[in-house]
C-alpha cells in the first residue's frame, strides 16, 4: 500500500502518500501501544459523506484515554482532518484509517517522554468479506484463540495491540478454509468476530453479546440496535453460547469494514437455511439506506465532506 499516489494527513499536515513514513525505533512498533479507528465515507444521495464521524472520533479519544495517551489535537481537528483526506484524495466513497501512536524519542516499556502522533489515511475499499458473502453469507470458524479478558487488554479501546489476537484468529480461520473467525470469551461465551460484532436471530428476536464478553462497542452494532428498534424487532443483549449460534435461525456480523455481513455457517454447521436470512436481509437493507443517505431520520449521522 505504501507505493502509490495520494495524500495522507500526518500530525497536522497533508503529506505525499509515499512520504508518510516513521522511524524503525517508533515505540508503538516495538510494544504495540496505539489506537485507531475504521471509518467509512459513502457516496450518498447528497454527495460524499462520512458515516458517524463524531462517534468514531469520540471512540478514538476514549481509546487514547484508556491507554493514557494525550492526543495533541482536538476532536474538531481530527474530524476536519478526515474530511480533508477524503477531499484531497478525490474519493467518492472510501474507508478511513485514523491512527495514533507513540513516537521514537526513546524506547523501553515506559512511553513517557515520547511524542504522541496522529495520522489519517483513506482509500477505496469494497465489501470487506466479499460481495458474494454479503448476499450468500460467509462461513465462520469458532477460534481456538480466546478473546481478550476485560482486565488483560482493555477491550473498549480500539487498541493496536488487541489485534494480534484478531490476526491469529483470522489467519487460523482462513488457513482452515473459512472466511472469518468467531472468538469466545475467557468463560467460553460468544464474544465477537476478529473485526466484527456478532448477532444471532431466533424466533424473530435478535440477540447480541453484552459488552462484558469483551467485544468492542461497535458503532455498526449500535446502528443495528437503532435499526431493530425502528423495525419493531426485539433485541436482547445477553451471554450467548456457541451452540446457541448453531441452532439460531440467522446470524450476521457487523462492523464498519464488514457492514452487515450474513453468516451462513459456523464450524461447518449450517445456520438456519444456510443462506442470508430474511430478517438479516431487512436489517442489511435498512443499514444501506441509512449510510447512503436514503433515511432522513439519520441524516445527522452523515457528515458531508
Ligand atoms: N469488534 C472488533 C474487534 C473490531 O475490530 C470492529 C471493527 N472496528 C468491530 C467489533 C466493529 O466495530 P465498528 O462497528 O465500530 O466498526
Amino acid at each position: 500500500m505504501a507505493d502509490r499516489d495520494g495524500k495522507i494527513w500526518m500530525d497536522g499536515e497533508m503529506v505525499e502518500w509515499r512520504d508518510a513514513k516513521i522511524h524503525v525505533l517508533t515505540h508503538t512498533l516495538h510494544y504495540g501501544c496505539g489506537a485507531f479507528e475504521g471509518v467509512r465515507a459513502y457516496n450518498t444521495v447528497d454527495g460524499t459523506a462520512i458515516f458517524r464521524l463524531q462517534d468514531h472520533t469520540d471512540r478514538l479519544f476514549n481509546s487514547a484515554k484508556i491507554l493514557r495517551m494525550q492526543l495533541p489535537f482536538s476532536k474538531e481537528q481530527v474530524n476536519e482532518a478526515q474530511r480533508a483526506v477524503v477531499k484531497a484524495n478525490k474519493l467518492e466513497s472510501c474507508y478511513l484509517r485514523p491512527l495514533t501512536w507513540i513516537g521514537s524519542q526513546k524506547l523501553g516499556v515506559s512511553p513517557r517522554g515520547n511524542q504522541i502522533h496522529l495520522m489519517v489515511a483513506a482509500w477505496a475499499w469494497g465489501a470487506y468479506l466479499g460481495e458474494e458473502g454479503m448476499k450468500r453469507g460467509i462461513r465462520v470458524k469458532t477460534s481456538s484463540y480466546t478473546r481478550h479478558h476485560v482486565n488483560i487488554t482493555m477491550t473498549q479501546a480500539k487498541a493496536v495491540s488487541n489485534y494480534t489476537n484478531s490476526i491469529m484468529a483470522n489467519m487460523e480461520a482462513l488457513d482452515d478454509g473459512y472466511d472469518e473467525a468467531l472468538l469466545l470469551d475467557a468463560s467460553g461465551f460468544v464474544s465477537e468476530g476478529a473485526g466484527e460484532n456478532v448477532f444471532v436471530i431466533k424466533d424473530g428476536v435478535v440477540y447480541t453479546p453484552d459488552l462484558s464478553a469483551g467485544a468492542l462497542n461497535g458503532i455498526t452494532r449500535n446502528t443495528t440496535l437503532h435499526i431493530c428498534k425502528d423495525l419493531g424487532i426485539e433485541v436482547v443483549q445477553k451471554r450467548i453460547t456457541r451452540d446457541e449460534v448453531y441452532i439460531a435461525d440467522e446470524a450476521f456480523f457487523t462492523g464498519t469494514a464488514a457492514e452487515v455481513t450474513p453468516i451462513r455457517e459456523l464450524d461447518r454447521i449450517e445456520i438456519g437455511a444456510g443462506s442470508r436470512g430474511p430478517i438479516t436481509e431487512k436489517i442489511q437493507s435498512a443499514f444501506f439506506d441509512i449510510v447512503n443517505g436514503r433515511n432522513p431520520k439519520y441524516a445527522h449521522w452523515l457528515t458531508k465532506v
